[in-house]
């Protein structure tokens, strides 16, 4: 039994942040020359072959998709590997620049789980587009999600955190909030 630690003495500094790489990943399309590409961890302003400031960020499905439809039939078989690694394989969050995880991905309420939605009609009207929500899911914690909110109404921005079917008051030092933000990670 000697390898089980107490939990007093158990150095929580020796627990690692990890998430999937795809997860880290951002994906984008250039309108100009049509090229797809992915960064690790990293956001594109521009093409990354031509330099063009027209692009778009696919969606992983979305990249795949278009990725697929260039392929031949025997390099899809690679192309599907390579997804389903990226989507296994564990990245330290402290092997990143700087310890941290540095590139939230923001996205809209729209991803929110349900009753996370209905329950934010409480704070917000976010259908109306004068009001901004702008959310971060926690990569480390499944099903959290970071909220930044602006209300017209009373010109007020404020910072919720949905854990675990509530949402918290909650104020990030950053934004979006990243892994050294311990806030995020309650
Ligand atoms: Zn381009």
């Amino acid at each position: 039994m000697k390898h089980i630690k107490n939990f007093e003495s158990f150095d929580f500094n020796q627990t690692l942040p990890v998430t999937t790489k795809n997860f880290l990943t951002n994906f984008y399309s250039c309108d100009e020359c049509d090229a797809i590409w992915k960064e690790l961890n990293k956001e594109s302003h521009k093409c990354k072959f031509c330099n063009s400031t027209e692009i778009e960020n696919l969606s992983e499905d979305e990249f795949y998709n278009i990725q697929k439809s260039r392929l031949e039939e025997d390099e899809i078989e690679d192309m599907e590997s390579e997804r389903s690694n990226d989507s296994e394989e564990l990245v330290n969050l402290f092997s990143l620049g700087s310890n941290r995880y540095l590139e939230s991905k923001t996205f809209d309420f729209s991803i929110l789980p349900e009753d996370a939605l209905k329950e934010l009609s409480d704070y917000v009207d976010y259908n109306n587009p004068e009001n901004k929500v702008e959310v971060v899911p926690d990569p480390r914690v499944d099903g959290t999600f970071a909220l930044r909110v602006y209300r017209k109404s009373d010109d007020c921005t404020f910072d919720l955190l949905w854990n675990r079917g509530d949402y918290d008051g909650v104020e990030f030092s950053s934004w979006p909030p990243t892994s050294g933000d311990l806030k995020f990670f309650i």
